[in-house]
């Protein structure tokens, strides 16, 4: 057997886990601070690959800094100076409130606003989970 195929046999057993778990990796803030302002570059990318809205997203992210914050094309700016690795932070909270299937953990969800009432509704294994609603 020579080295290449040695090497694709190495790859190929590389076990499945590995790519699973990479498979929803937490999207990073790409941030920058401008004057008292912060400006998260990749905003609506990210609120993009949680399938969730940018404006839900920042409604979040402004009510735990309290402060305020706008889109503006796929950029959010934020009132104030924060770090990345707070923002980062925000993003695992709101993923693990708002994203994640309460019943079985998987990220395949969907809000669902019933009345005044959010839930988070699991298209993996159909469970239904009240989610704090965002005023
Ligand atoms: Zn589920």
């Amino acid at each position: 057997m020579d080295y290449d195929a040695l090497l694709e046999r190495g790859l190929s057993k590389i076990p499945e886990k590995a790519t699973k778990s990479s498979k929803y990796e937490t999207p990073q803030t790409e941030p920058s601070i401008i004057g008292a302002k912060t400006v998260i570059y990749n905003f609506k990318e990210i609120a993009e690959r949680l399938n969730r809205t940018p404006n839900h997203l920042l409604k979040f992210i402004v009510r735990e800094l309290a402060t305020s914050g706008a889109l503006e094309d796929s950029r959010a700016t934020l009132q104030g100076r924060f770090t990345k690795e707070a923002l980062d932070e925000l993003v695992v909270r709101y993923i693990k409130a708002y994203v994640l299937c309460g019943s079985c953990n998987k990220p395949d969800t969907k809000l669902v606003r019933e009345d005044r009432l959010t839930f988070i509704s699991c298209e993996v294994c159909g469970a239904k989970n009240p989610a704090k609603t965002l005023m």
